[in-house]
C-alpha cells in the first residue's frame, strides 16, 4: 500500500465519458481519450492491500489486483504490466468490457465505493502498449507437437497464445473472415475499438500462431480429418445458437435476432459496408431482452439514428443498493445499472412509453402485428409479476418498425457439422460435455469457452482458454506443464 490513508482521502473517480450528444454521432469508444492516466495513480492508491483480497478471488483470472494497484501508485508501470500479464493475456479487453465482479468483492465496497479496479487494469494495459512492454514472446524452442484451435473468440485466442508460447505449433481456424469472435462481430466498437484486437492478433502472429480465417470446420474442412492431422484439438466455437421468441407475428419482416443486426453494424465500422441493410435509421425500434446484448442493440440503434428505441426486460427493475440478505458482499449483486447505451437512449431517443433510460421492466411480449405488406408495425405487451404472470389492465402497444430479439443463447451452433462430425457428446444444457481436464468424450479433443461453459463473459472465456491450454500442454507433455490454470471446468461465479 503506497499511501495507507488513500482510501480515506481520495474519493472514487471513474474514467470520464464523452457527452452523450457527442458520442452518439460516432462509433469511437465512449471514454474521453487521454483522461484515464492522469487520474489513475491516486485511484490505485485507494487500495487497502487487504490481508485476504476478496477482489482477487472474485476475478475468474485470479488477477493479482492489490499487487498491481501498489505498483501503479508507485509509478512502476513495467512491473505492473508484468504482474497483470502474468494472469491475463488480454487486459485491454477486460479493462474495457468486463462487468468487474472484482469491484463487487472489493473490501472497500462494504461501506463505500470500490476501488476502480477495471480502470486501473485498462490503464496498465494501454500504458504497456504505449511503452512497448508487450513485445512478442515467441518460444525458445518448439515441442514438435501441433494443436488446432477452432474458434478465435477470447477463449480460442487465449488458448492459442498460451500453447504457442509453450512451444507447440498452433493454428486457429475461424469461420468468419476476421479473427476475434464476439469481440469482432457482436460487441460494438463504441465499447471497444477493434484496433485493440488487431494489435493482439499481430502480437500472436509474431509469436508464431497461425490463423486460418473463412474456414468453418465441419463445413469447409472435415472435422475428423482435421483431428487426424493434429496432436490435439481445442473446440472454442462459442455459444452462438440464439433463443427464439415464440409469439404470433414472429415471422413478420423487420423482426431480427440481435446477432443478425449487430455484426452488420460492425461491418459498417470495418468499412465492408457503406450502410447496414438492417439500419435502424428513422425507425421505431423495440428490443426484446433486458441483458447486455440488448443494451448493445440500443447503443447501435441510437447511433443509426432511430426515431425511438425501447428495451423490454421481463424482470422487475432491480434496486440501486445491494440486498444484504439475498446477495451479501462479496457476491456480484443484481442492481439497477445505467450502461452507456441506456444513458444515451434515455436522453436522446427514448420512446414515449418507456422509462427515462429507454427500458420497460416487467414487460412480456404478447404478439407482433404488421401492415398489409407483412412488415412489423406494432409490438403488443403486458406487464408481469415476479412469477411472469400477466397483470390485468397493463396491456399496451408500442410502435415497432424494427424488432430485435436479444433473448440469450442456448449453446454451440450445430449447423456447421462440427459437433456431429466429431461425435461430441453434449451435456443436458446443450453445451459440449467435458471432464475435469477439459477433455471431451473424443480422445485428443478438448473444449473451452462459451461452447462448453454456456453463454458467459470475456473474463471467463480468457480464464477457460488459459486453463484448457494447461490441460492440453499436460496431455502433450506427458503429464507436466508450467502453464497456469486459473479455473476448473465446473467453477462458477461468486454469485448469491
Ligand atoms: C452482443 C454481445 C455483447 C457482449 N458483450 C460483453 C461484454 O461487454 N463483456 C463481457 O464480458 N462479455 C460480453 N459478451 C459475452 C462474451 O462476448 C462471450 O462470453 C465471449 O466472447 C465468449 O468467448 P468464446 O471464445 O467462448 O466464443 P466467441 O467469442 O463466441 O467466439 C467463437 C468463435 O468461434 C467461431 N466458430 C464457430 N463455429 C466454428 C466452426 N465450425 N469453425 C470455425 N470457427 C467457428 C465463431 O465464428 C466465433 O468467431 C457479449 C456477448 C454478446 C453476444
Ligand atoms: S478481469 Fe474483470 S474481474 Fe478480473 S480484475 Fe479485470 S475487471 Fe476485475
Amino acid at each position: 500500500m503506497a499511501d495507507p490513508k488513500g482510501f480515506l482521502t481520495t474519493p472514487r473517480e471513474d474514467w470520464p465519458r464523452r457527452p452523450a450528444e457527442e458520442r452518439v454521432r460516432d462509433w469511437d469508444e465512449v471514454y474521453v481519450p487521454g483522461a484515464l492516466l492522469p487520474l489513475i495513480g491516486p485511484q490505485a492508491d485507494r487500495c487497502m492491500d487487504c490481508g485476504v483480497p476478496f477482489c482477487h478471488e472474485a476475478c475468474p483470472l485470479g488477477n493479482l489486483i492489490p499487487e498491481w494497484n501498489e505498483l501503479v501508485a508507485r509509478g512502476d508501470w513495467r512491473a505492473a504490466s508484468d504482474r497483470l500479464h502474468a494472469t491475463n493475456n488480454f487486459p485491454e479487453f477486460t479493462g474495457r468490457l468486463c462487468p468487474a465482479p472484482c469491484e463487487a468483492g472489493c473490501v472497500l465496497a462494504i461501506d463505500q465505493p470500490a476501488v476502480t479496479i477495471k480502470n486501473v487494469e485498462c490503464a496498465i494495459a494501454d500504458r504497456a502498449w504505449e511503452e512497448g512492454f508487450t513485445s512478442p514472446r515467441p518460444p525458445d524452442r518448439l515441442s514438435g507437437r501441433t494443436v488446432a484451435v477452432i474458434g478465435s473468440g477470447p477463449a480460442g485466442l487465449a488458448a492459442a497464445q498460451q500453447l504457442t508460447r509453450a512451444g507447440h505449433t498452433v493454428a486457429v481456424y475461424e469461420r468468419d473472415d476476421r479473427v476475434g469472435g464476439l469481440l469482432r462481430y457482436g460487441i460494438p466498437a463504441f465499447k471497444m475499438e477493434k484496433r485493440h484486437l488487431e494489435r493482439r492478433v499481430d502480437q500472436m502472429r509474431a509469436e508464431g500462431t497461425r490463423f486460418r480465417t473463412s474456414t468453418a470446420v465441419g463445413r469447409d474442412t472435415d472435422a475428423a480429418e482435421l483431428r487426424a492431422r493434429y496432436d490435439a484439438l481445442v473446440i472454442a466455437t462459442g455459444a452462438t445458437a440464439w433463443r427464439e421468441l415464440p409469439v404470433p407475428g414472429r415471422e413478420l419482416a423487420g423482426v431480427h435476432q440481435a446477432m443478425e443486426y449487430l455484426p452488420l453494424a460492425n461491418r459498417v465500422c470495418e468499412g465492408d459496408l457503406a450502410a447496414s441493410p438492417l439500419s435502424a435509421a428513422g425507425k421505431h425500434v423495440v428490443i426484446v431482452g433486458g441483458g447486455d446484448t440488448g443494451a448493445d442493440c440500443l447503443g447501435t440503434a441510437v447511433r443509426d439514428g432511430a426515431a425511438s428505441v425501447t428495451q423490454l426486460d421481463i424482470y422487475a427493475q432491480p434496486g440501486t443498493a445491494r440486498d444484504e440478505e439475498a446477495e451479501p458482499w462479496p457476491t456480484y449483486p443484481r442492481l439497477y445499472r445505467l450502461s452507456v447505451a441506456h444513458e444515451e437512449a434515455g436522453r436522446l431517443r427514448s420512446a414515449p412509453a418507456a422509462d427515462a433510460d429507454a427500458r420497460l421492466f416487467a414487460a412480456s411480449t404478447l404478439r407482433l402485428t404488421g401492415d398489409t405488406r407483412g412488415h412489423v408495425r406494432s409490438l403488443h405487451l403486458v406487464g408481469v409479476d415476479a412469477g411472469r404472470h400477466p397483470l390485468p389492465g397493463t396491456e399496451r402497444t408500442l410502435p415497432a418498425d424494427l424488432v430485435l430479439l436479444a433473448l440469450g443463447f442456448s449453446g454451440p451452433d450445430r449447423t456447421d457439422g462440427l459437433v456431429d462430425g466429431l461425435g461430441l457428446e453434449l451435456d443436458p444444457r446443450g453445451t459440449i460435455a467435458r471432464d475435469r481436464d477439459f477433455a471431451t468424450n473424443v480422445p485428443r479433443v478438448f473444449a473451452a469457452g462459451d461452447a462448453a461453459r454456456g453463454q458467459s463473459l470475456i473474463v471467463w472465456a480468457i480464464a477457460e482458454g488459459r486453463s484448457v491450454a494447461a490441460a492440453v500442454d499436460r496431455h502433450l507433455s506427458d503429464g507436466g506443464t508450467r502453464l497456469p490454470a486459473p479455473i476448473g471446468p465446473y467453477d462458477r461465479p461468486m454469485t448469491a
